[in-house]
C-alpha cells in the first residue's frame, strides 16, 4: 500500500470542498481551494455532469478517508468493525474516527491539523492514563487522561498551535487544560459532536454493495 506524497490541496479540489488538511495555511489567501474551486488536472476545469449515486457515494468516503488520514484499507477495517457493533454503523464508524487518538489531538487544539497531531503521537509527546502512546489510531475511551510531555525540543511548536487554534472550539466530549497540557475523555463522541457536513448512510451503502 503506497504512500500518498502529492498535495493535500489537490485533495480538496478533487472532493470539491475544504477538508482543511493543512492546518493554518487552510485559512489564509493561501488556500488553494479558495484560488482554484474546481477538480485538479488538464480537465479539472471541464469536468460537468451530475454524479451517479455510486458516484454520489464514492465520493463521501473518498472527503471522509481523507479529512481522517487514513488509507483505503484502514478505512474498510473500521467500517467492517462498525458494521459488526450493535446500533447505527454509519454513526459507530464516524465515532471510531472521532475516537483515535492523533483526532483527539487535533482537536484539543494541541495541533493544527491531523497530521501534524499524528507525528506528535508517533514522535511519542502524548501519555494516555500515565502510558507513553505512540501509535497514532490508539482509540480513547471514556475518563482517559491525556498529557503532553516534551523532551529537549516540541514545547514551542505546541505553544504556536494551541495559539494559533484558540477561535476554534473544543469539542463537548473533551476537556482541556492548555496550560498543563492536559485533557480528559469526558465522554464518547456522539453523531452531533462531528463537527463537518457528512452523509454516512452513503458510505454505508457503498461497503454494503
Ligand atoms: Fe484544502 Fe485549502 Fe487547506 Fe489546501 S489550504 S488543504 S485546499 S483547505
Amino acid at each position: 500500500m503506497g504512500k500518498y506524497i502529492g498535495s493535500s490541496c489537490r485533495l480538496c479540489r478533487r472532493e470539491g470542498e475544504k477538508l482543511f488538511l493543512k492546518g493554518t495555511r487552510c485559512t489564509t489567501h493561501r488556500c488553494a481551494f479558495d484560488r482554484r474551486a474546481y477538480a485538479p488536472g488538464q480537465h479539472g476545469s471541464n469536468r460537468r455532469g451530475k454524479l451517479s449515486n455510486y458516484g454520489l457515494q464514492l465520493r463521501e468516503k473518498q472527503k471522509v478517508k481523507r479529512i481522517y488520514g487514513l488509507y483505503e484499507e484502514q478505512f474498510h477495517n473500521y467500517f467492517k468493525k462498525a458494521a459488526r457493533i450493535k446500533g447505527v454503523t454509519g454513526e459507530t464508524l464516524l465515532q471510531f474516527l472521532e475516537r483515535r487518538l492523533d483526532n483527539v489531538i487535533f482537536q484539543l487544539g494541541f495541533c493544527t491539523s491531523r497530521k501534524q497531531a499524528r507525528q506528535l503521537v508517533s514522535h511519542g509527546f502524548v501519555y494516555v492514563n500515565d502510558h507513553r502512546v505512540n501509535i497514532p489510531s490508539f482509540l480513547t475511551k471514556q475518563n482517559d487522561e491525556i498529557l503532553i510531555q516534551f523532551k529537549k525540543k516540541g514545547k514551542q511548536n505546541v505553544d504556536d498551535n494551541i495559539k494559533a487554534t484558540q477561535g476554534r472550539a473544543v469539542p463537548e466530549w473533551l476537556e482541556v487544560d492548555h496550560t498543563h497540557y492536559k485533557a480528559k475523555v469526558k465522554r464518547l463522541p456522539q453523531r452531533n459532536d462531528v463537527a463537518f457536513p457528512v452523509n454516512e448512510q452513503l458510505i454505508v451503502e457503498l461497503y454494503s454493495r
